[in-house]
């Protein structure tokens, strides 16, 4: 077990850690669904008061992802934290356990295809109000939380169209009428992630991004405080079967001893990329929260020091550009996920972000010339080189 006074490098390393009887230095991967018990009063009587180090089943809970939660809590400086199966299963989980039939939530309109689905699709199917807004409009929250808001729910910054909102003034408009903040931060990544300090009640990470950051295991984790977390969040995800697999937990565990190494390397990338591209003749802009080019630079700037590994550009021949631009590129690889320890380049509006209604796609910056632009682990120069290259293309 860490220190929580540990600076987090320390913590990403430690915290967290449970030894067996053998005395392993690496965190042990426990590949196990179930645990015995000495006798059958034991058994009994762990059905009964469960112990810290005392595990029932690994849809509960298993020592190897029991290692992830606790250190994923200590690095986003909450009490707890429980890791599901995939970043959806942590978003549809914590609303799903939070929200009821008659309850209002208000909701950024700037989000991940599959978030969009579950708020606009899934949640109104169980008699959950939803008003979407834009989430840069700190009036547009105002008007939309009422009393009754039960949670709101919102991307710190959105993927792909990178809007950054300001998160302090939401959580304190949303807590002045007692509903829950719950934060995607996928984008943002635990590196730089502000969220628990803004006031966010419940943080969620697709860990599949940056935790892993090689592209493997898919993953998703949901902080904050213990008596939500070991509460409604726990007995709804252990029920319905969204635990995280104790392979995957085991392999995000291991990942996160260099996830401030990569993420540092990757957002130094990013900056420089926005540098080398800003003004080039076939974008009409380059995107990335904490760039001065960013209309929400002043913002972003003020709640972190980065803006995360992701670029946007927008390409002024559209979709033709677009298309030739992702084909000439050597070095970035044609994909969807982002984080990678790999550059990869995606085009949203014909993949992630394919089922947001065309109508809807101009309200949250979706174009056609949009590409988003994964900054992996290879040489600066060559990374720039690569997109320069391809945007000669067009
Ligand atoms: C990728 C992503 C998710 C979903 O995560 P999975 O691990 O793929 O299920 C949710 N929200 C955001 C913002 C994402 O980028």
């Amino acid at each position: 077990m860490g220190k929580t006074d540990w600076k987090p490098q320390t913590q990403l390393i430690h915290q967290g850690t449970r030894r067996s009887q053998y005395g392993e230095v690496s965190e042990a991967l426990f590949l196990t669904q179930g645990f015995v018990y000495d006798s059958a009063e034991a058994a009994e009587a762990r059905f009964v008061n469960q112990g810290e180090d005392e595990f029932i089943y690994a849809r509960y809970g298993n020592p190897t992802t029991r290692m992830f939660e606790d250190r994923m809590a200590a690095i986003e400086g909450c009490e707890d934290a429980f890791a599901t199966a995939s970043g959806m299963a942590a978003v549809s989980g914590a609303l799903m356990a939070v929200l009821q039939s008659g309850d209002h939530l208000v909701s950024s309109r700037a989000l991940f295809g599959s978030c969009n689905y579950i708020v606009t699709e899934v949640l109104p199917k169980f008699g959950v109000e939803t008003t979407l807004i834009d989430g840069r409009d700190l009036d547009a929250w105002k008007a939309a939380i009422r009393p009754d808001t039960k949670a709101v729910f919102l991307e710190s910054i959105s993927n792909p169209t990178l809007e950054v909102i300001d998160l302090k003034a939401v959580c304190e408009l949303a807590h002045a009428v007692g509903a829950l903040v719950i934060v995607d931060n996928a984008m943002c990544s635990p590196i730089f992630t502000y969220a628990k300090e803004a006031g966010a009640d419940l943080i969620i990470y697709s860990t599949t991004k940056h935790v892993d950051g090689q592209g493997r295991c898919l993953g998703g984790i949901i902080a904050g405080d213990r008596d939500l977390i070991r509460g409604p969040i726990e007995t709804y995800l252990k029920h319905t079967g969204g635990a995280i697999s104790p392979f995957n937990a085991w392999v995000q565990l291991k990942s996160l001893e260099t996830l401030d190494l990569r993420v540092r390397q990757q957002a130094r990338t990013a900056l420089a990329v926005c540098d080398a591209v800003e003004g080039h003749r076939a974008l009409n802009f380059v995107r990335y929260p904490t760039h001065k080019a960013h209309p929400q630079y002043d913002l972003a700037i003020t709640q972190s020091e980065s803006g995360g590994t992701v670029i946007t550009i927008d390409l002024k021949g559209g979709k033709d550009a677009a298309f030739t631009f992702l084909n000439a590129l050597k070095v970035f690889t044609i994909s969807n996920n982002f984080a990678d320890a790999k550059s990869i380049a995606t085009h949203p509006c014909t993949t992630t972000h394919k089922n947001v209604p065309v109508e809807r796609r101009p309200e949250v910056g979706l174009t056609d010339g949009l590409v988003r632009l994964s900054m992996g682990l290879e040489d600066p120069q060559d990374i720039i080189d690569d997109i320069l290259t391809a945007l000669g293309a067009i």
